[in-house]
Order: structure tokens, then sequence, then C-alpha cells
């Protein structure tokens, strides 16, 4: 770090802590030529994720919002919260590996539904009928964020009612949204 009071390259980190909540490191140092401290902070690096919606508008990527998405089609499934923790992770992962910054919310629920699809065939088949439904995820984060979890799961059965809930329900699922 250069030194902001002599410009001298080198200097010695004489304390440092977690800062804001864990997300940053605060270190205090002290230049090696001058003797002067001066403060710096570590961040991750945060990358602009946003979603565009089938119309065109353009929302900031929210971790919470995928997250209650999949945790309410997950409701009573056999897939924790460290399972929905890991669905994401994977998510972000492979969209840090791409360029892209703007990501179509029907990509979203894509990656979403391979992932469920191979965890747990119900919790597939609601995210998948109800996704369909609303045909855009940021309308459906939408919905449920002003439900309470019990009537988003009975608001999750109305949308699958005729849905059947079998071994090719994950076709019928996607036949039903066409
Ligand atoms: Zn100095």
């Amino acid at each position: 770090m250069r030194c902001p009071f002599c410009s001298h390259m080198e200097d010695r980190v004489v304390d440092s802590r977690a800062s804001r909540e864990g997300r940053a490191v605060r270190r205090r140092r002290e230049c090696l030529e001058c003797g002067r401290r001066y403060t710096t902070y570590e961040y991750i690096e945060e990358r602009p994720l946003r979603v565009v919606k089938r119309n065109g508008e353009i929302a900031q990527y929210d971790r919470r919002k995928l997250l209650t998405s999949i945790e309410v089609a997950a409701a009573k499934r056999p897939i924790g919260a460290a399972d929905i923790d890991a669905i994401v992770e994977e998510i972000e992962r492979e969209l840090d590996r791409s360029d892209d910054t703007d990501i179509p919310s029907g990509r979203l629920g894509e990656m979403v539904m391979a992932r469920l699809k191979s965890r747990d065939h119900i919790a597939y088949v609601r995210f998948a009928s109800v996704y369909r439904n609303f045909q855009d995820l940021t309308e459906f984060y939408e919905e449920i964020r002003e439900l309470d979890e019990k009537s988003a799961r009975s608001a999750m059965r109305r949308y699958q009612e005729e849905l059947p809930l079998g071994a090719a329900a994950g076709r019928e699922a996607e036949r039903g949204a066409e």
C-alpha cells in the first residue's frame, strides 16, 4: 500500500479485524518510512449481477429472493437449508464463470430447476409449475414476498392443482406451461 503521507510503498499491519458485520477486514497499517498510520478496508469484489425480466425490465440480483423462492418450493421436502444454500452457491459460481452480468430471469429459473430436479422431484415440480405459471421469476419473488409461508404453500397448491405429482410430473409441468 502506498503511504498517503509520504508515498513510501512498504508498511506493516499493526491491527487486523473484521468490520462492517464481517463484510470487510479493517487493517491498521504503519508506514515503514515515516511511521504514520492509516487504515485500509478489504472487501469481496461484488459483481453487479442483474436479472433481466421477460418484459425487459432490469432488477438487481438478490440472493435472498432466490433463496426464498427455493425454500418455498422445498417446504416439507427432504431438502434442507444447507442444500438450498448449496444450490444458490452453485448457481452463483456458474454465473461468476461467465462474463455476463445481465442474466435473463428465464435462465436463472432453468438453473434452479436443473438443480432441484436432481435432488427432489416434488420440489422441482412445485418450483417449475409456479415459475412457469408466472413466466417470470421476478414476478414470482414479488408474489411470494407478499405471502407468509403457509399461504405461499396454499397458493402453490392452487397453481399446481391440475398437475399430477408423479414420475412424469416434470414433463407434465412443462407441457402445462405451453
Ligand atoms: Zn509514510
